[in-house]
């Protein structure tokens, strides 16, 4: 990597009076701002020219690794496939110049585009109704909560204040649920990484009363799908409950399953994960939440207007692309790809749960324990060979969880490319572990300290200036 590139600020590369444009003569006679108005002091702004600006721009932005650059194996909270024709339709000045106070009848067809997408989704999840209000995932499961929420408060059954959340599941559901001031009860996992029946049975019988909700993710967050829905929401709705579905990765149930079906009442779906939209460093994203028939008068205002609107036409435009009868390759695409992964890597890296996956899975560090190296050298040096690094450290079921997920378009070369990468990392481990404890080596930024980051981090120019003082 080339050092000149990295390292400097703007600001460092300011000189004083470089300027990168020319503004016409202003014709306009003298006009004095209010004097409480007026900056106390001159602002501190680089001063470049337009070479200097563009490159140091352009450079940082090369920094930047995504699903354009490279491999993205990250697992869960995946981006999966961003379709690039989505992004020209939600480029389109019509959809993109809507402003959210026009007249309603200016904007019929972004109207229809919605209530298409309530149709699609409708179809592929057996729920009645959406709302396409809350911004993200965390956000659309907070919404669903409500939605519980106020359904037992409208029968009186105020008590109803438990949650039962698994021990897998994502961190977001047990978050969600004391933000909306319920309390959370785990549920344990079997050993083969299922929702534990006879535990599920004991908290049942002991506060079935008190129960709220049963929040689930199916296939889970280890990739596996639960095979006991039916007997779990029998038990749920048995005591009163409603049952939940984390949706946010519902690509490998595309036209093969439905919630709805299974037996859930709500459920949200990240349509910035399941149907395209790249996101990042939080956002862009829709968490639609979809109701059983008889809960939609229970939706909250969680937020003003129509929520994420372009976001909701990448979904319609990539369920379009694909079509009925497409979408269900989706799914087994994933879940064939997921398993091709694993089954070439399981003889060096350590697999908890053997057998058939979805679309992801875990592993629990290298197989060889002895040598030292850990899921987070594992991941940093697989930056070294340009690729991303796996979801690491979640769940928190295993010490050294590393959790693969491929989606469903990713060539056979390139899982092959992956998997070559990651067993000579297997390798090193073997015969020089120092290397990889140390990695990245050719990155611009070695390895940091994530806890210093964390805590202390530094993000202003000004801060690091006063540091060095
Ligand atoms: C990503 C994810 C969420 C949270 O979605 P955000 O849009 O990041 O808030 C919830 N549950 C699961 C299983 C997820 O993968």
């Amino acid at each position: 990597m080339n050092n000149r590139l990295y390292g400097k600020l703007i600001f460092e590369l300011s000189h004083e009076g470089r300027k990168g444009y020319s503004l016409p003569r202003n014709p306009f006679p003298q006009y004095e701002l209010p004097d409480e108005l007026r900056r106390k002091e001159e602002a501190q702004l680089p001063e470049c020219d337009e070479l200097t600006v563009v490159r140091h721009y352009t450079n940082l932005s090369q920094n930047n690794f995504g699903v354009d650059n490279g491999f993205y194996p990250l697992g869960s909270c995946t981006m999966k496939y961003n379709p690039k024709i989505n992004e020209e339709i939600a480029a389109l000045p019509q959809f993109q110049n809507l402003h959210p106070l026009q007249p309603s009848y200016t904007v019929k067809g972004a109207k229809a585009v919605v209530a298409m997408l309530e149709r699609s989704l409708s179809a592929l999840t057996g729920l009645a109704h959406f709302t396409f209000k809350p911004y993200a995932g965390a956000h659309g499961e907070l919404t669903g909560l409500m939605v519980i929420d106020n359904y037992h408060r409208s029968r009186g059954d105020k008590q109803r204040r438990k949650v039962i959340v698994p021990d897998s599941a994502h961190g977001t559901n047990p978050a969600s649920a004391a933000v909306c001031g319920l309390e959370i009860l785990e549920v344990k996992s079997t050993a083969e990484g299922l929702v534990d029946l006879a535990d599920l049975e004991q908290l049942v019988s002991q506060e079935g009363s008190n129960v709220a909700a049963m929040m689930m993710t199916n296939p889970n967050t280890l990739g596996l799908f639960e095979r006991q829905i039916p007997e779990i929401a029998q038990l749920i709705h048995g005591c009163g409950g409603l049952m939940y579905y984390d949706g946010a990765n519902l690509n490998p149930m595309l036209g093969a399953c439905r919630p709805g079906d299974m037996g859930f009442d709500v459920m949200h779906i990240n349509l910035h994960k399941t149907f395209s939209t790249p996101h990042g460093g939080g956002g862009p994203g829709s968490g639609p939440v979809g109701v059983r028939e008889g809960l939609q008068q229970y939706f909250p205002m969680v937020s003003p207007y129509q929520g994420n609107f372009t976001v909701m036409l990448r979904a319609l435009a990539y369920i379009l692309t694909l079509g009925r009868d497409q979408i269900k390759e989706v799914g087994p695409l994933a879940t064939l790809n997921a398993n091709y992964i694993k089954e070439s890597l399981k003889d060096v890296y350590e697999l908890p749960i053997d057998g058939l996956c979805c679309h992801e899975f875990v592993f629990d560090g290298l197989k060889d324990k002895s040598t030292g190296v850990t899921t987070m050298d594992v991941a940093k040096r697989l930056l070294d060979y340009g690729y991303h690094a796996p979801t690491i450290y979640f769940p928190l079921l295993f010490h050294e969880s590393l959790m693969v997920e491929p989606t469903e378009n990713e060539s056979l070369e390139t899982l092959d490319g992956f998997i070559s990468v990651m067993r000579r990392i297997a390798e090193e481990a073997q015969h020089d572990p120092e290397l990889l404890k140390t990695a990245p080596h050719s990155t611009p930024i070695g390895r940091v300290d994530d806890v210093l980051a964390a805590k202390h981090p530094v993000v202003t120019y000004r801060q690091l200036v006063n540091d060095e003082n």
